[in-house]
């Protein structure tokens, strides 16, 4: 990862990166790199779904018809779908982002390190929507509000 020069600069880190088991599934995915920066405090680690009110495990989601800056824009959803029934969990996504900038902004994060593929931290690429691994080309919510707010991103 690339480093600041600043000793007081923090960072946005994606909280499974940090060990923390907010995965959809229950499990982390821990980054060593990621969990030092918390451990010494230089990076704060945020889950937008679980600020956005979402129960862990919970049932897997994707964004349908379009991207995570579509789903800020109001034209496209983030769908929750467990193999039998679909619902709507836009609201809650689009409320995890706002907690995510508002955290950001208020430790005066300009970088952040976020979870590839995610609907909520994946820069990038995303999973398409189809519930079937296949990926876009895109960002998930919370990603597509930082890098709307200048806020620099690194994908792992
Ligand atoms: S990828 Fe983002 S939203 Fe998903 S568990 Fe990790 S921190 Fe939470």
């Amino acid at each position: 990862m690339k480093n600041g020069n600043d000793p007081e600069e923090k960072l946005i880190v994606s909280a499974c990166l940090a060990g923390f088991p907010c995965r959809y599934d229950g499990k982390a995915q821990p980054d060593p790199e990621i969990e030092d920066l918390v451990k010494c405090g230089k990076a704060v680690p945020v889950c937008p779904e679980a600020l956005g009110g979402l129960p862990t495990p919970r049932v897997p989601c994707e964004i349908v018809g379009g991207s995570g800056e579509d789903v800020l824009a109001g034209s496209a959803r983030v769908i929750a779908f467990d193999g039998r029934i679909a619902f709507d969990c836009t609201n809650a996504f689009i409320k995890g982002a706002r907690a995510a900038l508002k955290a950001a902004k208020d430790i005066g994060a300009a970088r952040s390190v976020l979870k590839a593929n995610s609907p909520s931290c994946g820069f990038g690429t995303i999973y398409d929507g189809s519930f079937s691994g296949t990926r876009k080309p895109g960002s998930g919510v919370a990603a597509a509000l930082l890098s709307e707010n200048g806020i620099t991103i690194e994908s792992r």
